[in-house]
């Protein structure tokens, strides 16, 4: 009886034994599945963090991290250059790293209302462009409601403001100079339908109309062109062409404008020598500066157009004896709309958009346009045009 105690006493302590090794067993592979899990999982969290901060990093935009007392905690790459930040600004409030206070009543207005928020700030550096930034932030909230931080993205949208400028000023100037011939030709209009006008006067204010009309198709030809040259819808068609003899054409051309002023025309670029350009658009250039030389040149003046070669380009110059152009409005006188001298200008139906197309046309080409005193006294526009183009 005892032998069979002690042999089902020792049966069941081996079941027991072999129990226990078998939950240790199990134990184990469970404890290194957790702990492959656990790896995998830090893995995963780890490359997640590597990818989100390297599109942070990547990030045109500034990106400020700040904690719950409003100080920097990280700024990407774009922050750091957008604002000249360095290392030094970790642990410090916005206004004493950035030291702006637009910036820092966004922070406080962020932590306060809790909201995302959006505002746009303007700022000039000493001597500096104006730059102009959007803004946008938002509290990052705790478990409680309360607040853990807050991230403020800087967009730079100085570019597109000053985009926007110079096309609400295009626009504007666009409209006066409709405007002005415009109402001239309605004034003349009302008056020779509601007053009696002789014969004579008739043919006067016709005439004006006529001028008038003629400017304002000036003005629309001269903009459509600078449209198309902007939109770089206007291909060059650039094959080699005779100097001498474009140069002539437009000397022909304006032969008898010339000999209103008694103003001389001198065609001094020899002959033979081929520039490789668009016939068309060089013609334009060319009508279009030698016409200005007659208009502001002297009367009983003269104009010379001069050409020589170098190694890798061609230099083209219009000289007149007239007044010239005063040296610090010799390179705005390429914008569009600028005139040294706007009555004078009106008065001869310019429309002020010549010498930008002149500066498109030879920029397509892939030279240069600038205007200096002539040795003749007057204003020399003078330009290159590249013997071997890159396209
Ligand atoms: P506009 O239609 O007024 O002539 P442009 O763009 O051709 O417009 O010229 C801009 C301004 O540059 C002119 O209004 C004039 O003041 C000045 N300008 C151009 N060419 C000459 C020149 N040869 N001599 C003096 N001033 C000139």
């Amino acid at each position: 009886m005892l032998w069979l105690s002690l042999i089902f006493l020792t049966a069941a302590l081996l079941v027991i034994w072999r129990q226990g090794k078998r939950l240790a067993a199990l134990r184990e592979t469970h404890e290194s599945l957790v702990r492959r899990l656990k790896a995998e999982h830090q893995m995963e969290l780890a490359q997640g963090l590597a990818s989100s901060d390297a599109v942070i990093q990547s990030m045109e935009e500034g990106l400020l991290q700040l904690d719950a007392n409003g100080r920097v905690m990280h700024a990407n790459a774009a922050m750091r250059s957008l604002f000249k930040l360095d290392d030094s600004a970790k642990g410090r409030t916005v206004m004493e790293a950035m030291r702006i206070h637009q910036v820092q009543d966004i922070v406080q207005r962020t932590f306060q209302e809790g909201r995302v928020l959006e505002a746009e700030i303007e700022m000039t550096e000493l001597g500096g462009p104006v730059r102009c930034f959007q803004v946008n932030s938002a509290r990052i909230p705790d478990a409680t409601g309360g607040g853990r931080g807050a991230v403020l993205v800087f967009h730079d949208i100085s570019r597109l403001k000053l985009l926007e400028q110079t096309r609400r000023e295009f626009v504007a100037n666009v409209s006066h100079e409709l405007r002005t011939p415009l109402s001239i030709i309605k004034g003349y209009a009302e008056t020779l339908t509601t007053m009696p006008v002789d014969a004579a006067m008739t043919q006067k204010f016709a005439s004006i109309m006529e001028r008038h009309a003629d400017r304002l198709t000036a003005l629309v030809d001269d903009l459509l062109t600078i449209s198309g040259l902007e939109s770089g819808q206007m291909r060059m068609n650039v094959l080699p062409v005779e100097l001498h003899k474009v140069v002539q054409r437009v000397v022909d051309e304006l032969e008898e404008k010339a000999s209103f002023k008694d103003v001389e025309l001198v065609n001094d670029v020899p002959g033979g020598m081929a520039v490789p350009a668009d016939s068309g658009r060089l013609q334009q250039v060319l009508t279009n500066l030698i016409d200005n030389a007659i208009k502001y040149g002297r009367e009983h003046g003269r104009v010379m157009i001069a050409a020589s070669l170098s190694d890798d380009e061609v230099l083209i110059s219009v000289n007149d004896d007239g007044a010239g152009i005063p040296k610090e409005a010799r390179e705005r006188v390429f914008e569009r709309f600028y005139r040294v001298d706007k009555a004078r200008s009106r008065d001869q139906g310019g429309t002020g958009l010549g010498l930008s197309i002149v500066k498109h046309i030879v920029q397509a080409h892939g030279g240069r346009v600038w205007v200096e005193a002539s040795e003749m006294g007057g204003a020399r526009f003078c330009l290159t045009l590249p013997l071997k183009r890159n396209c």
